[in-house]
């Protein structure tokens, strides 16, 4: 990181880090907080308003990470808050059964047709977890699927060949994980359907689930090819294992049905091709700690107390949480969706045009409103593909952006997001502070 210089220094945010790096390790309750892929101090964020964030020395930066998906109204929108209010006043948590829980499963129901019946749970991982115990139970089966680069959470069985924070690393795998844990998975590379016709074909009657982000954005955004998601989800149907489509990421916010509202209008798809269990978090959480998963009707009805499929948890369907969700879906309008939609594609092409401008390699790719760029001349399809980009060149892209004022992923691997709350200001001020950034990567050299 030779190349890069720090133009400005966050004394607060720098005391802040020296104490959590000596309570929390290296100082982040998440990997890629932290600011290790692209050097200097993580910022502490003290407050959020709409498209900005305000840092504890004061500063305040255009918010291109959005909680990394969730904030899709902004930040502190009064109705997510005034909801969050109302419900933090009757209490915070029941251990019972309670309303807000049965409208957002509603709300989810409705909003996205292959899901029939919906858990609810308090994180992606936990989504995608309890998706694949529930596959094993339905279908009797242990070994499970899932492609490289995509990432679904922490859980064990699905830390091979992750994106996300295990992309920006570079970490191969992860210790702690057993050997007989890591076995049960296989890895595949994303797009290549041959690929998962030879595993198939190779463990006849043995897999039970191919999980797949529904559109990966955790090594960069890399859109399915068309006909991949729908060719996964026939080679399941034909070997009797289940298609999980992970729309933690995706849903709800690529459109008011996930990327399966979107892929499937595109598409065509028929009854064949649609998912038997999907899992969602991010945006229907309203930035509160609420996730779920669900699908066909007939494998939900395996899960504890309705069968013999254990899952709980003591904070699932949380009041606060629901009623976070449940405002922000509500506020999820056609209108929403068309706001970040354009402003999506007006910053993506900002990017682009000044990056060409300095004469830089790469491409920006898109899949619906979410987006990221790689350094790189060539299309990428794979997580194979995605390593092979300059990264050194987003470290001094994303330095030049921070000092003027413009917050990025912290990761060349990582999607960014905008939200509805992205007015002209604030993508003005993108706008400005590109040229520089620009200049930064063509001027990068290796680290
Ligand atoms: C963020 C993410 C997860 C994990 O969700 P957490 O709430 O962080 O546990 C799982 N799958 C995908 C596709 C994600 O983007």
């Amino acid at each position: 990181m030779s190349s890069v210089s720090y133009p400005y220094e966050a004394p607060e945010s720098q005391k802040l880090f020296d104490r959590a790096s000596a309570v929390t390790p290296g100082g982040v309750n998440s990997p890629v907080r932290a600011f290790r892929a692209v050097g200097g101090t993580p910022r502490f964020m003290v407050s959020g308003q709409g498209p900005y964030l305000t840092d504890a020395d004061g500063r305040e930066y255009v918010d291109l990470v959005c909680s990394w998906g969730p904030m899709i109204l902004g930040h502190a929108h009064p109705d997510v808050i005034d909801a969050v209010q109302a419900a933090v006043s009757r209490g915070t948590s029941f251990g019972t059964p309670g309303q807000g829980e049965v409208e957002l499963a509603e709300e989810i129901v409705t909003r996205v047709t292959p899901v029939e019946q919906v858990r609810l749970v308090s994180s992606g991982t936990e989504a995608t977890m309890s998706a694949i115990r529930l596959a094993r139970g339905f279908t009797g089966r242990t070994k499970i699927v899932k492609f490289a680069g995509c990432y679904h959470g922490h859980v064990d069985a699905l830390l091979a060949a992750a994106g996300s924070g295990l992309a920006t690393f570079a970490l191969p795998d992860t210790p702690g994980v057993t050997g007989a844990t890591a076995a049960d998975t296989i890895v595949l590379p994303y797009n290549d359907l041959d690929a998962v016709r030879a595993a198939f074909a190779a463990h006849p009657g043995e897999i039970a689930c191919v999980i797949t982000e529904a559109s990966p954005g955790n090594m960069g955004v890399v859109p399915p090819l068309p006909g991949f998601n729908a060719g996964v989800a026939r080679l399941c149907r034909e070997d009797g294992a289940l298609f999980i489509s992970d729309e933690v990421m995706t849903g709800f916010r690529v459109s008011r049905s996930g990327w399966y509202g979107y892929e499937s209008a595109k598409e065509g798809w028929g009854p064949e091709t649609v998912p038997d269990l999907m899992t969602f978090g991010k945006v229907m959480g309203g930035g509160f700690p609420a996730a779920a998963f669900g699908g066909r009707a007939e494998v939900m009805a395996q899960l504890a107390p309705a069968g013999p499929v254990y899952q709980a948890g003591t904070l699932s369907g949380n009041p606060v949480a629901t009623a976070a969700g449940l405002a922000q879906l509500r506020g999820c309008t056609d209108e929403v969706y068309a706001t970040v939609d354009r402003v999506s594609a007006e910053v993506s092409g900002l990017v682009g045009e000044a990056l060409s401008k300095e004469g830089v390699a790469h491409r920006v790719q898109r899949a619906g409103n979410m987006f990221s760029v790689f350094f790189t001349d060539d299309e990428v399809t794979n997580y194979d593909e995605a390593r092979r980009q300059e990264s050194f060149r987003f470290t001094a892209f994303f330095q030049s952006m921070l000092a003027n004022g413009v917050y990025l992923p912290p990761s060349a691997f990582e999607s960014w997001f905008v939200s509805a709350s992205h007015d002209e200001r604030a993508v003005g001020r993108i706008a400005e502070a590109l040229p520089s950034a620009a200049r930064a990567a063509a001027a990068a050299v290796p680290g």
